[in-house]
């Protein structure tokens, strides 16, 4: 087996196979010889007998003849003739006749002789002719012949096997030396790639053999590949590792690691400062006998991070206010921290502990600690402290139900000393000061400095406000002294406000604050002296602010709308535009009204913001109404005084416009009212003129309520002067107002102002009005405001009254004016009757105007009535409608206050019809009296 190892391709394979066609060839050989050998002795075997067939005539004949002498010589010429006969014998009893061959030289070698098996033998046959015996005959063979002729055959046979195998050999030869060099090669690049690892190999050879040299080209570059990286690699951990190595060395942490088994492995040179052992000595020691810790306060041993992690803590944390006992004894007050070292596989083959010394840290912590609460140049408690310390004083007065007292204090005309005198008489003052206050007050009270001359006084545990006071008032007593500065002599007082904790029940912040609200009062209040703040007030502050929030939110997250309140003109009886007017959609409360939001957000941003909103909204509305066809309509937008007065007021205004490029600026106008004009008229002038500029017109809201005197309105160039709803309602009741609205008519007729009046209810207002010369209004007479999606329809439906146009082109007379307010007294003594059914009882109120309307009415009738109308049917054919009227009311009112409340309400059906036709008979008087000129004709009597 050895041997086979050792043979090289070439011998393993022809080896075997030489080994095969030898025996293969033997076989065949061997075969082949037993054959010859069956042939060639039957061969043999026929030749004798043919031979003695030849010779038995011949015999018998001589032995008849006696001629022996032919007999012998036909032996031997047998025998001379048959190179297989080696010898023919007649056997006669009476002798014998023989013939030989010559001995025959041996060709064939002995081994083959026998091997090969043919073996001389003989034959022997009776001579006979005719029945007569003449002896015997016996012929030997040669088989000499035989063997050499299978000899030479054998020979031939083994040589052509010979050449077969010889040819065989060069075939190999020639294959395996192609196949074998390509295996050299790469043999030869395998022992060349150990020295160069940039060896490859050229492919080539059979297939096999190119799939061997491509692989092992792969492998080669792979190989080479992860040599280089391997080389990188190792380059880099050295790196690092020296990298560690010189951190660790130069770190001002102590750091040791130890084993899994908490062994030290190594140590830094701080941590062999701070332990007192050397790494050489410590190596291999248990970390508990180099890293000796104590807790600082209790002394006891502390357990290392490392040991709890050995004992199995899963966490371990920074571990503070230990004390490190180095070997010879130093203490060192350390902090320290542990984390494992693991494996990639996540085993813990270390840990690592770092600690250092914080002796120093802390020294500086407290000296920190100490500036971070206190100030630097009185050494009082600062605001921090304070923070601190009024909120354990709260806690104390909720634990012992006790007051307490929480005041600011600040120096009067401080800042005057300080910029005189300079910052260092300044501070001197302020120490001075300090010195005064501690002197002053109680050790339990606390006195802090909040900055500049600000201090902060908590006086705790008080029995009542008056002990408090006192205790204030001393404080500023001794405050006012003279102050002996290096400069010069100062004097200073203090004004001081407080509030009283747990009456001013809030947070500590609060309580701050309030007390701040409280000095500033005491300052406003002529300095030095103490105020204390009013929670009840500062309360109803607080829910202002609260609801001014709420309405910012409201009004950001979309809740407010527009309402739309239809203008005017009576004269030509059509709408002519809208006040917009603001409305927040509460979500539980419904339609609020701006009274109840207006007071909390006018004089704020918020009211601007409300401007801007309603701008655009109204702008908005104007496209939409203008795609409708409704091209004359206007808008007119209130703007608060703040928003109209502030700086930026002119940007919002075209912002708003430039949003809505569609709506004509022509179709929108601006109310705004008095006191935004007032207070600085030029700029409201300009701003004004800005408008106008922009093609916007501007009213001056609620007109006549205010000082507007002649010189504003010469100033201020609105277009349209409102009169303001007070006149408006009375204005058939009192002759003040009427002449206030007549004042306000004649002002914009002589300054060219259109005139508006709002808040018009009754019919009687509007024909008045009209007959005043104001043609413009908007009320509840026409239509309440309403949401923008009803306009529309609204508009449609709207019809003027007749009585409009009845009046609008007539000359007014003030002498028809009695008979509108008789219709006005008319309807408002029914409208107060009926209403006194709807209520329980009667309001004195409701008496007296149900009175005020009914003696006006009798009044007329029985004076300027008659005398003026008495000529006409119609006003003679009044009276006893009149009369009726008048007895049903009074019916009306005595039913009510007998509480028979069912009949009343019959006879009101009664007075609700005498109402009707009375108003019927004063309209046609009014339409009468128009045509007669209202002059009373008393020549002809009326139609
Ligand atoms: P104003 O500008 O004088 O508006 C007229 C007020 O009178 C409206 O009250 C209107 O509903 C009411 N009114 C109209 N006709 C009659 C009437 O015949 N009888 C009576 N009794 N009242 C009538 P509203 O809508 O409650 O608004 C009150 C005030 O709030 C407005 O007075 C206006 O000064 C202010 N305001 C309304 N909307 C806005 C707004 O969008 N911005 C600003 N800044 N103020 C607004
Ligand atoms: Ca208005
Ligand atoms: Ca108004």
């Amino acid at each position: 087996m050895s041997l086979w190892r050792r043979l090289s391709l070439f011998w393993r394979l022809f080896l075997p196979i030489t080994l095969l066609i030898i025996c293969s060839g033997s076989l065949r050989i061997w075969v082949f010889l037993n054959e010859e050998r069956v042939n060639q002795t039957s061969t043999l075997q026929h030749s004798l007998e043919v031979a003695a067939a030849t010779l038995q005539p011949i015999i018998a004949r001589g032995a008849i003849t006696g001629d022996y002498a032919t007999v012998q010589a036909q032996l031997e010429r047998e025998v001379r003739l048959r190179p297989y006969l080696a010898r023919a014998e007649w056997r006669l009893e009476s002798g014998q006749l023989v013939a030989e061959s010559p001995p025959v030289q041996q060709t064939v070698p002995v081994w083959f002789d026998r091997l090969s098996g043919i073996q001389a033998f003989e034959i022997s046959n009776r001579v006979e002719l005719g029945g007569v015996d003449y002896g015997e005959l016996i012929l030997s063979c040669n088989p000499q012949r035989a063997q050499s002729l299978i000899w030479d055959r054998v020979l031939a046979r083994v040589a052509s096997l010979g050449g077969i195998i010889l040819a065989l050999f060069a075939l190999l030869a020639l294959i395996l030396r192609t196949s074998l060099s390509a295996l050299t090669r790469l043999v030869d690049a395998s022992g060349q790639f150990l020295q160069d690892h940039g060896t490859r190999v050229i492919v080539g050879g059979a297939r096999e053999i190119q799939h061997l040299g491509n692989a092992f080209n792969a492998m080669a570059d792979e190989v080479e590949a992860t040599l280089k990286a391997l080389a990188e690699a190792q380059a880099s951990v050295e790196k690092e590792a020296e990298l560690n190595q010189v951190t660790l060395m130069s770190i001002g942490e102590g750091v040791i690691t130890t084993d899994a088994a908490g062994l030290v492995t190594q140590m830094n040179p701080v941590a062999e400062q701070l332990t007192g052992w050397s790494l050489a000595e410590a190596v291999g020691k248990p970390l508990t006998e180099v890293f000796h810790i104590v807790r600082e306060t209790s002394r006891e041993v502390a357990i290392n991070p490392i040991t709890q992690r050995l004992k199995g803590a899963r966490s371990t944390k920074l571990g503070t206010g230990l004390l490190l006992i180095s070997r010879d004894g130093n203490q060192t007050l350390i902090e320290d921290s542990a984390a494992p070292i693991r494996a990639e596989n996540g085993d813990i083959f270390g840990y690592v502990l770092v600690f250092s010394d914080v002796s120093e840290k802390r020294a500086l912590q407290k000296k920190i600690g100490w500036q971070a609460t206190h100030d630097a140049l009185t050494q009082l408690p600062n605001r921090s402290l304070l923070a601190d310390r009024l909120k354990q004083a709260v806690a104390r007065s909720d634990r012992g139900q006790q007051l307490m007292a929480v005041g600011l204090l600040d120096l009067d005309e401080f800042k005057p000393v300080n910029d005189r005198l300079g910052h260092a008489s300044g501070d001197q003052l302020l120490k001075l000061a300090a010195g005064r206050m501690l002197e002053t007050l109680r050790s339990t009270d606390t006195l802090a400095r909040l900055g500049g001359d600000e201090f902060v006084l908590v006086l705790t545990d008080l029995t009542s406000l008056d002990e408090a006071e006192a205790i204030f008032q001393r404080l500023l007593d001794r405050l006012a002294e003279p102050y002996n500065l290096d400069a010069e002599v100062a004097r200073v007082t203090a004004s001081l406000g407080f509030t009283l904790y747990p009456l001013d029940q809030v947070d500590p912040d609060t309580l701050l604050r309030h007390a701040d609200e409280a000095m500033y009062t005491a300052k406003h209040a002529g300095r030095n002296r103490y105020h204390l703040f009013d929670a009840q007030h500062d309360q109803k502050r607080q829910l202002h602010q609260e609801r001014t929030t709420t309405i910012g939110q409201a009004l950001s997250n979309g809740q407010f709308e527009l309402f739309y309140q239809p203008k005017v003109d009576m004269r030509q009886g059509r709408v002519t535009g809208f006040e917009a007017l603001a409305r927040w959609r509460h979500p539980e409360r419904g339609i609020v009204s701006p009274a109840e939001f207006l007071p909390y957000i006018e004089d704020n941003d918020l009211g601007s913001a409300l401007g801007r909103f309603a701008l655009e909204t109204a702008l908005s509305q104007i496209v939409d109404w203008q795609r409708s066809g409704h091209r004359d309509w206007s808008v007119a937008v209130n703007i608060a005084p703040h928003h109209f007065t502030a700086p930026d007021f002119l940007d919002d205004l075209r912002q708003a416009l430039s949003k809505f490029p569609e709506a004509p600026a022509e179709s929108l106008e601006l109310e705004i009212v008095e006191s935004a004009a007032i207070a600085d008229l030029e700029h409201a002038a300009t701003v004004v003129d800005a408008c106008h500029d922009l093609g916007i017109r501007l009213a001056l809201d609620d007109f006549g309520v205010g000082y507007a005197s002649l010189s504003y309105l010469k100033r201020l160039p609105v277009d349209i002067l409102k009169i303001d709803q007070s006149f408006v309602r009375d204005v058939l009741d009192d002759s003040g107002d009427l002449a206030v609205v007549e004042a306000v008519i004649a002002l914009s007729n002589l300054f060219g102002r259109e005139v508006v009046a709002e808040g018009v209810e009754q019919a009687e207002q509007y024909v008045l009005l009209l007959r005043l010369g104001c043609h413009m209004a908007q009320g509840y007479g026409i239509a309440r405001p309403m949401p923008a999606y009803a306009v529309t329809s609204w508009a449609a439906d709207w019809e003027p009254d007749p009585a409009w146009t009845v009046w609008a082109d007539n000359q007014w007379e003030m002498s028809d004016f009695p008979l509108l307010v008789a219709q006005y007294d008319h309807r408002r003594w029914v409208q107060s009757i009926l209403q006194v059914l709807d209520e329980k009882h009667l309001s004195p109120e409701q008496q007296t105007l149900i009175e005020h309307h009914a003696l006006r009415l009798a009044e007329w009738y029985k004076n300027h009535g008659q005398h003026r109308y008495g000529h006409l049917a119609t006003f003679r054919e009044m009276e006893p409608l009149y009369a009726e009227a008048h007895r049903t009311g009074r019916e009306i009112l005595r039913l009510h206050r007998e509480g028979r409340l069912e009949e009343a309400k019959k006879q009101a059906h009664h007075l609700t019809d005498l109402k009707i036709r009375m108003l019927d008979s004063i309209a046609s008087l009014q339409r009468e009296a128009l045509r007669t000129g209202g002059a009373p004709k008393r020549t002809k009597p009326a139609v």
